[in-house]
């Protein structure tokens, strides 16, 4: 990457970059595989909670009983991403890389404050805040002669649920919107909340408890569903032939609703919810 900058093109799972190879949309000089760098593959804790590897496969990660304990809303959204045979290669590092504006890692990770790790042969590692990562539509924080390594996500709070929703076309489509939703809730009342949507901007638009109005209120129903309104009222999503704007925005108000509630719900240890939004 350091020699061959722009020209080179890392290749990861492939599930993105070779059908952008075979339709000429990209037309790297060469290709660098990082299939053989076993420590890119490496998932396992840290501090409190995970690192994962740039190379983890998507299944893997989605299989591990660890990302299910110290990251529920990851295993959760990785379930939404197309189906097992593109999960079995796609990696969650190229996902990120990748910043697809209807993908669902990118939200996960920034409803989390992961710490993503990039490394250049030049000037060795910096950690990035997700939140920081992504810049627009398939553009992120990464120069030309960086890669991806890791992914770090703390582990999960106390007295705090997670939930993933979103509504695709077809089953293992792209979301047309999806929302990852963190929620603690502590002697009854709302003490921190973070939601992040995908689908409707060129990044992952997040809001947290004191936008929403949430903070130190009892979690029901309509105070769900006035924090969806607040949102959809301040987004501007696209319009394509999946679906008008309109449409998305009413989408989001409804799953950010229906998000905050079953992940409320799960930090009060109710899984009743439990297969609302989970994916065949
Ligand atoms: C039919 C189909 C349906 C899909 N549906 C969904 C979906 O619903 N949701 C979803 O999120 N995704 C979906 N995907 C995409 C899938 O998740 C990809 O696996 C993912 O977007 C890219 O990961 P990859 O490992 O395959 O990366 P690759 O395709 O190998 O690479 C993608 C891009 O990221 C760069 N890159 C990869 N790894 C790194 C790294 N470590 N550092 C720097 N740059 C890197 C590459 O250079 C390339 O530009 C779908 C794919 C297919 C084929």
């Amino acid at each position: 990457m350091q020699k061959h900058q722009e020209d080179g093109r890392v290749l990861a799972g492939g599930q993105s970059l070779i059908p952008l190879l075979a339709l000429r949309l990209a037309r790297p000089a060469l290709l660098i595989d990082l299939a053989r760098i076993a420590e890119l593959a490496r998932l396992g804790e840290w501090e409190g909670g995970i690192s994962i590897g740039a190379m983890v496969r998507q299944r893997v990660a989605e299989r591990s009983p660890l990302v299910r304990q110290r990251a529920p809303l990851l295993a959760a959204a990785l379930k939404f991403i197309a189906h097992p045979a593109i999960r079995s290669r796609g990696t969650v590092g190229g996902s990120l890389a990748h910043a697809d504006p209807a993908a669902e890692l990118p939200a996960v990770v920034v409803t989390l404050e992961a710490e993503l790790v990039v490394a250049s042969s030049e000037r060795g590692e910096r950690t990035i805040p997700a939140a920081d990562f992504f810049s627009g539509h398939y553009t992120t924080a990464l120069l030309a002669d960086e890669i991806l390594t890791e992914i770090r996500i703390p582990g999960p709070g106390p007295s705090t649920g997670f939930s993933f929703h979103e509504v695709s076309r077809r089953s293992g489509d792209f979301a047309m919107v999806g929302v990852a939703a963190a929620v603690a809730v502590e002697e009854g009342s709302i003490s921190g909340a973070r939601l992040c949507l995908t689908g409707v901007a060129d990044r992952p638009v997040l809001a947290t408890a004191p936008e929403l109005g949430l903070l130190g209120v009892a979690p029901d129903r309509g105070v769900f569903e006035a924090a969806g309104e607040a949102i959809a009222a301040r987004l501007r999503p696209p319009t394509d032939l999946h679906g008008s704007a309109e449409y998305r925005r009413q989408l989001a108000l409804v799953l950010v609703a229906r998000a905050l509630r079953s992940a409320s719900q799960r930090a009060r240890g109710d899984n009743e919810d439990r297969r609302e939004g989970a994916p065949a």
